[in-house]
């Protein structure tokens, strides 16, 4: 079975074990794109911490949305247990937080298809010969990264649109910033879902190098901030924060960092020397890494409240 369909499959699992995706948008090609809930409500006078995880906006990338199920059903069970030890444990103030936690499974489903099952799901044969140009004729797509307009959904964001390192000005497997900045559905449904929760951080899952992002072009005061949280994420990965300043531009978390003044990572998982795309078979390793990362946040967010 190819990857879309376990994703398909696991979706199912979900909504058997009583999770339900919010459907918040659709994707070029009329695909769902889906956004799960997990949340803690212990003390009502008091306004939630609100975590927004995203992943899969490369489209070759997809193993961080298997990352992201395995996390929505560690935090589902996470939550009951924190619950039940209420009675014994009020004094943590990490038990006495109220949280939601958003998980945006994947940004770039239709990019995502057609990585794993090629062409056959088109039905427009012009965007079919479109997609192979793009692709050089090469009918394997599993190194693909764009949206199906042939799009890098990560540097299509209205936050310094244009200046990236690699950016290109016309259609390609990667880095393509699109017409004008958030020309494309995917990025509009994302940025309104971000408006219409408002988080306080957010995760963005990528593929691969064992790395933390964290700067674009905040001020001192933010950085140092950004910085603190950034290193909490490291010591639980065991993964590199990289402190250069930054050659992206257009990215989510770019585009969080700028227009919403919220501390946003990029989360680079996976060993450098795996090659793309990266297979289930590691996904135990990158789950086991990253399994306590939100908690670890949320945390330091209680330790602030
Ligand atoms: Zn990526």
């Amino acid at each position: 079975m190819n990857e879309y369909n376990i994703y398909l499959q696991k979706i199912n699992e979900l909504n058997n074990m009583g999770l339900e995706p919010i459907k918040y948008g659709e994707t070029t090609l009329g695909q769902p794109m889906y956004v799960y809930k997990l949340s803690k409500r212990v003390d009502y006078s008091k306004k939630p911490i609100k975590v927004l995880v995203q992943a899969g906006i490369h489209a070759r990338e997809y193993i961080t949305t298997f990352l992201l199920f395995s996390l929505i059903e560690y935090y589902n069970v996470r939550i009951f247990r924190e619950l039940s030890m209420l009675n014994k444990e009020r004094k943590s103030k990490y038990l006495k937080l109220n949280y939601e936690i958003y998980f945006a499974i994947n940004t770039n489903v239709d990019g995502f298809r057609l990585c794993t099952t090629g062409l056959d799901f088109i039905k427009d044969n012009k965007l079919k010969r479109q997609l192979l140009q793009i692709n050089q004729g090469n009918f394997d797509f599993s190194l693909f990264k764009a949206n199906i307009n042939g799009v890098d959904l990560n540097v299509n964001f209205d936050a310094h649109w244009g200046q990236g390192k690699s950016n290109l000005n016309f259609k390609n497997t990667e880095n393509y910033i699109g017409a004008y900045p958030n020309s494309e559905i995917e990025t509009q449904n994302l940025i309104n879902l971000t408006k219409s929760i408002n988080p306080d951080i957010t995760l963005s899952y990528h593929s691969k190098g064992e790395e933390i992002y964290y700067e674009f072009y905040q001020d001192n005061i933010r950085l140092k901030r950004d910085k603190e949280i950034a290193d909490i994420i490291a010591k639980t990965t065991k993964y590199k924060v990289v402190d250069v300043s930054s050659k992206s531009a257009g990215g989510f978390k770019d585009y969080c960092i700028e227009k919403l003044k919220i501390p946003s990572f990029t989360i680079e998982v996976g060993k450098d020397i795996y090659s793309h795309p990266l297979g289930l078979e590691k996904l135990p390793l990158i789950f086991k890494q990253n399994k306590y990362v939100i908690s670890n946040i949320l945390k330091y967010f209680a330790e602030r409240n």
